[in-house]
């Protein structure tokens, strides 16, 4: 029998999700649902849980969190509750949340996530549930002391429960990374992460292969990055081997992670669920969701991140590498099709997006749906290249740069600058004769088999008609002066 040290354990990991609503206002009171704003100033006596203040359910929040729990394949409960999970924390007034225990509005969903291997996996979806999330205790930044700030206590979040189907930090952290983007294209959750909308929690165990039982987990708190995630989960692994080899137990424990040092420690024994006393929250009106509700938010959801993917490898036909990109960020893909209604063929402008305009926009610091040239002013000037008027490179280094700066149209920056590209064949053949004239090297090298120095050629031409010569007339002109060149040898 294998030794504790040689065994090759497998890790068990289920992520539990809360992501922050986009709504105007918070769960239960009118109060805005805002991030940054002075500490204490969006409260009322409801999300303070001052005696005699009543909670009011916010519909835009109940129906975003329907809608998530559809996108992610869950059964929705026609009947659901609130409950009241009881617990003291200073960042808590009411000292309990009002959450969902026993009737949560969805369950038994899942999420098809791509392995970094490539190969898909389905995950489970054990429950998506709304709950209210709590005060932000400040300790550093107040420069001694400590204290709350309630602006946060009553924010909507959905937690999202995953079923313990993980298998690697790698794999948590894609099926995070996902989620996000899911999230992000239902519109519900701005997914900002450095700011705590987005944040999750692992469950942890390793067992040995073939084991159908789980072993004893723990669960690491609180982690708002996807590297973070991956880290955690990686090193939560590794110190569970080394209890284990040395004989010992895993003990089920809260623990915290620390991202910038990378370690983890304990922060509380687990609770059971029986230590928060939950029972039914007498001040909201169990929920009836009717067929109505769930057919509309259904046809709401759009297209979800894997059948936008689908569509762009399918029907646009682009290649894995693009449609990837395109589809990371909703915003990204929606540039665009926008792009693609005026008219500019899908591999252009795939190329345009991920490459010439990023090239150009990342240097200046700016989004392509935000750069100040929209997506109609920018067809008009893919157009131009379509059109040959001007080439792909002039597009890029000379003409968008210049509408960024001056927000003039492309056609009047083209006809300013005088940038039009020379398609003329007499001027072509003209300067493609100079240039080989000029290139006795080259020319020798080719006429000796060198076939790769036509490149270079094409090169010399390109910038003898200053970067302004249309490939597609220079390059037929000058291949079929060398072959005329080789043959008459
Ligand atoms: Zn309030």
């Amino acid at each position: 029998m294998a030794t504790a040290t040689t065994v090759d354990w497998e890790p068990v990991i289920g992520l539990e999700v809360h992501a922050q609503m986009r709504t105007k206002t918070k769960l239960f009171c009118g109060c805005a649902n805002r991030f940054g704003d002075a500490p204490n100033t969006n409260v009322c006596p409801v999300c303070l849980g001052l005696p005699g203040s009543l909670p009011v359910m916010n519909g835009q929040a109940f129906d975003f969190a329907l809608k998530t729990a559809l996108a992610l394949n869950c059964e929705i409960a026609r009947f659901t509750k609130s409950d009241r999970k009881n617990y003291y924390y200073p960042d808590l007034p009411k000292n309990y949340q009002i959450s969902q225990y026993d009737l949560p509005f969805s369950s038994k969903g899942w999420l098809d996530i791509v392995l970094p291997g490539g190969e898909k996996k389905r995950i489970g979806i054990t429950r998506v549930h709304l709950e209210e999330d709590a005060g932000k205790l400040m300790h550093d930044e107040l420069g001694g002391g400590s204290g709350v700030d309630l602006n946060r206590a009553g924010t909507p979040l959905i937690e999202i429960v995953s079923e313990p189907d993980l298998r690697s930090p790698a794999e948590a952290r894609a099926y995070m990374e996902a989620l996000a983007q899911l999230l992000e294209y239902l519109g519900v959750c701005d997914c900002n992460m450095q700011e705590g909308s987005l944040r999750c929690d692992a469950n942890v165990s390793i067992r040995p292969p073939g084991q159908a039982k789980f072993n004893t987990r723990r669960e690491i708190k609180n982690m708002n990055s996807f590297r973070f995630v991956e880290a955690a989960v990686e090193k939560e692994i590794a110190e569970q081997k080394g209890i284990y080899a040395s004989g010992g137990a895993v003990r089920q424990e809260t623990r915290l992670f620390n991202g910038q040092t990378g370690e983890i420690r304990t922060m509380r024994a687990k609770e059971e669920a029986s230590d928060y006393r939950y029972f039914p929250e007498p001040d909201l009106p169990p929920i009836h969701v009717s067929e109505e509700k769930i057919a509309k938010l259904k046809g709401s959801t759009g297209e979800t991140p894997e059948q936008r993917l689908e569509r762009y490898l399918g029907e646009l036909k682009l290649s894995e590498k693009d449609a990837g990109v395109l589809t990371e960020h909703k915003e990204y893909g929606d540039f665009f099709e926008q792009l693609l209604k005026e008219g500019i063929e899908a591999k252009a402008a795939a190329n345009w997006v991920i490459s010439d305009a990023q090239g150009v926009l990342n240097d200046r610091k700016l989004g392509i749906e935000s750069c100040g040239v929209d997506a109609q002013a920018q067809a008009a000037l893919l157009k131009l290249v379509q059109a040959g008027t001007i080439n792909r490179a002039t597009a890029k280094e000379k003409v968008f740069p210049a509408m960024l700066e001056t927000k003039k149209s492309a056609e009047q920056i083209v006809k300013d600058q005088g940038l039009a590209q020379v398609s003329d064949s007499g001027a072509i053949e003209k300067t493609v004769g100079e240039v080989l004239a000029a290139e006795a090297k080259l020319v020798a090298d080719y006429m000796s088999g060198k076939d790769a120095v036509v490149n270079a050629l094409f090169g010399r031409c390109m910038k003898a008609l200053k970067g302004q010569g249309n490939p597609q007339v220079i390059r037929p002109i000058l291949e079929q002066k060398l072959k005329a060149m080789r043959d008459a040898k």
